[in-house]
This record gives C-alpha cells, structure tokens and sequence, in this order.
C-alpha cells in the first residue's frame, strides 16, 4: 500500500475544517502522530475493496486467509464487508447500462482561496451518461455509524467530481455510504443533491478556507470535532470550552476546586454541564491518550507511570478439544461446559441478508435483503414497556414525558 499526500483541506476532516476554520492552522502546528490501529485495519479493508473492484472481483471470501497488510491478515469479516460495497456498486452498473466506474480517484475543488489544496481521494466514483447521474460511494469499516445526508465528506468528493470537467452534463449527485460493520442504520445509505445544492457546498468551502486564512480565524469546539482533532490536547480554545463548564480559568484549577454534588445545583446549571460534558470527557480522553503515548515514549509524568494490563486467561487449543477434556476432567455434559445459545438478533440478520442475496439471481439482490428482513421480523419483538436514555436536543428521536403519558386521560387538556 502505498502513503498518500494528505491535503490540508481533505475530505476525511472537513467536518472539521468548514466548522472549526482555526483547525488548519491548529492541526499545522501540532505535533504529529501514528495512526491508530483502527485506522490502519480500515486502510486494510479499503485495499481489498481497490483491488477487487479494479480486477472485476464480485466476491472477496476466496482472499480470506491472505494479507496486503500483513497486520490485517483479511478475515471473513473484512471479506463479508468488502462484498457488501462490492454488491452495491456492481449492482448499480448492472441496472444503469454506460455506467463508468471509476476506482480510487483524487477530486480536486477548485478553490480560490487555497488553489490545489483542497482535494480528496474518493473512494468509488460512478457517472451514468445517458442521465448524467453522478454518485459518490464511500466505504467505512469503523464501527461509528455515520450519517450520509448532508455528510461533509462525501460532498467534498461529489463536489471535487462535479467540477472536475471528466462529466458532462451532470443532474443530479447521490452520495452513498458503505458501512457494513456500523449495526442499526443499515449497511448502505445515500442521499442525492441537487446541482444548486453542490454549488452551495462550494460556496461554504470557499467561505470556510477564506476564513481558516484569516487572522483570527473561527474557532468552534464540540465533542466531535474535537476528538479527532490532531490539536487537541494544545489547542486553547478546546481546553477552554472544557474548563469553562466548570468554571475554572486555568487547568490547575481543577484539583483545588470544589465540583458541586448534583444535587446540590439548580436545572439550568446542570443543563449548562450535561451540554458540555461531551466536550468535557473528549478533552479528558485527549489528555490520558497522549500522556501513554508520552510515557510510552520514556518521558516522565509526575504522578503517572506504565503498568502491565492485566490479561485475562484463555483457552489454550480447539474449542472442542477443551470441552471434551473439561467433560473428561469435571464429568460435566457438553452443554454445561459450551452451552448453546441463539446468536444475537443483529448478527443473525446478517447472515440472513447474505444467504438471501446468494440465492437471488444478479440485479435482484437489494429486494432479497429486504425479503430477509421481513423474514426475520416474524421472529423477533421489542419489548413492550419502554425503557428511556437520555439524549441531546439535537437529536432526531420525539421526546417523550412519561408522567404526562401517564396521567393521559386522566387530566383534561386545556384545548377541551
Ligand atoms: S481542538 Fe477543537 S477547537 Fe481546537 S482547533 Fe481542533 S477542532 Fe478546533
């Protein structure tokens, strides 16, 4: 595999960078760090899906048991996930006749604020001709579920590939995201835009990359932007929206102060800490993340120092042959030492998904996953009595008041 130049203004971070324009020059002055594990078993993943896609490969299980990456040797999971982006994009070349594929390709925005700095490498880039439909696929192989409407990433790459002058006459751009090990939403979504639509994202990078130029750039904290954020365990503006919570001026502060109990506080000061406590433990998880890379790099932190994790024991040899020694040692029966359980509902849908689409001819594998689906609904129930989290405003679910449910029927409305 080999390393990419990564642009400042890419499209991996521009969920940051449109938002947090001091990012650019935060993340330039940080020092810098190796990628995660997470990280390089996604560039793993992603390589397979390349070389698959580039040599006309429908399915990636006869790879399993071989490595591009020797530290990611490719598993079933890699190989199962790999297919469901690779079903996807043979299937929308099936049913659009002309189709151009194109396979890991730079998409260069031309902005002019920052000329040949703001590109990215998309993924999978289809173009219909006859109706000049313009898609984006996106594969991720994290388990974070992302959202695809509105998704900065993919429009970065639908945007660069919009005015990239390779497509003519485009209508319409649908993004389209491929995540096959992010349960719950789904393992492919997408969301199309309008050509206006694309012009405007292009308005906002030029406004963002301006602006991330200027003196006092526009610096906006928040738990996600944050997290990730190659500044932020020296970047003042996340260390002071964290301390402000609380509200300390100075980090040394922390450990003289006293937090009140709460109990002891009125709503609008617990709903001023529940806002900012993902901003809070982000910038804590900063800190002990890089204070072990510190330490595991020899520097000395006063009240801190390396121990071995503690490693559990495990079964040494074939399950089996250690069941059937247990029965011999202990005199138990088979179940008692593997009992049988039926396998978690998410997992078994999975697999209902893909023994449905084997069967099903080419072209019609979309409607047998959705066969699949109802299939397994006649198994499966949710509890009645519901159980509640607690969520920020922001999020899409209704709010629900169960003592107002409660007594519904019981107090008359004031409209009646
Ligand atoms: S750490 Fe947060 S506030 Fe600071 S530059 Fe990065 S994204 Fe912006």
């Amino acid at each position: 595999m080999t390393e990419r130049q990564h642009a400042a203004y890419g499209a991996s971070n521009a969920h940051r960078w449109l938002v947090c324009h001091a990012s650019i020059k935060e993340a330039a002055k940080a020092p810098p760090r190796p990628s995660s594990r997470a990280a390089r078993e996604g560039t793993a993943a992603h390589a397979l899906l390349e070389h698959c896609l580039k040599t006309g490969v429908w399915d990636a299980r006869p790879y399993i048991g071989q490595a591009i990456d020797p530290e990611f040797p490719i598993d079933d999971m890699m190989a199962r996930g790999v297919n469901t982006c690779l079903d996807l994009v043979w299937r929308i070349l099936a049913e659009n006749p002309g189709a151009e594929l194109h396979v890991e390709n730079q998409f260069e925005i031309p902005s002019l604020a920052a000329p040949g700095q703001v590109y990215g490498h998309c993924d999978i880039c289809i173009f219909v001709p006859s109706n000049g439909w313009l898609i984006v696929i996106d594969f991720k192989y994290g388990y974070d579920v992302v959202d695809v409407k509105g998704n900065p990433q993919c429009l970065h790459y639908g945007t660069g590939a919009f005015f990239s002058g390779r497509f003519q006459n485009v209508q319409a751009l649908t993004t389209w995201i491929c995540q096959p090990r992010a349960y719950g939403t789904g393992v492919t979504e997408y969301h199309t835009y309008s050509v206006q639509e694309v012009y405007d994202f292009y308005a906002r990078v030029e406004q963002a990359v301006a602006d991330s130029k200027a003196e006092n750039p526009t610096y906006a904290p928040s738990r996600e932007r944050c997290k990730y954020c190659p500044a932020n365990t020296t970047c003042a503006a996340a260390r002071s929206a964290a301390l402000v919570t609380f509200g300390f001026n100075d980090v040394k502060q922390v450990g003289e102060a006293v937090i009140p109990a709460p109990q002891d506080v009125d709503i609008p000061t617990m709903a001023h800490v529940l806002a900012h406590a993902d901003m809070l433990r982000g910038w804590l998880d900063a800190y002990e993340t890089h204070a072990k890379e510190l330490l595991l790099q020899g520097v000395f932190i006063p009240g801190q120092k390396l121990v071995e994790a503690k490693q559990n024991r495990a079964w040494h040899g074939e399950e089996e042959q250690v069941a059937a020694a247990l029965m011999r040692l202990i005199g138990l029966t088979w179940d008692e030492v593997m009992p049988r359980g039926l396998i978690p509902v998410t997992e078994a849908e999975k697999l209902a998904v893909d023994a449905y689409k084997a069967r099903a001819p080419r072209g019609q594998k979309m409607e047998a996953a959705k066969a699949a689906r109802e299939a397994l609904a006649f198994l499966t129930h949710k509890p009645k009595a519901p159980t509640y989290t607690m969520a920020s405003e922001s999020d899409p679910r209704p709010a629900v008041n169960p003592v107002k449910q409660m007594f519904a029927g019981v107090v008359p409305s004031s409209s009646s």
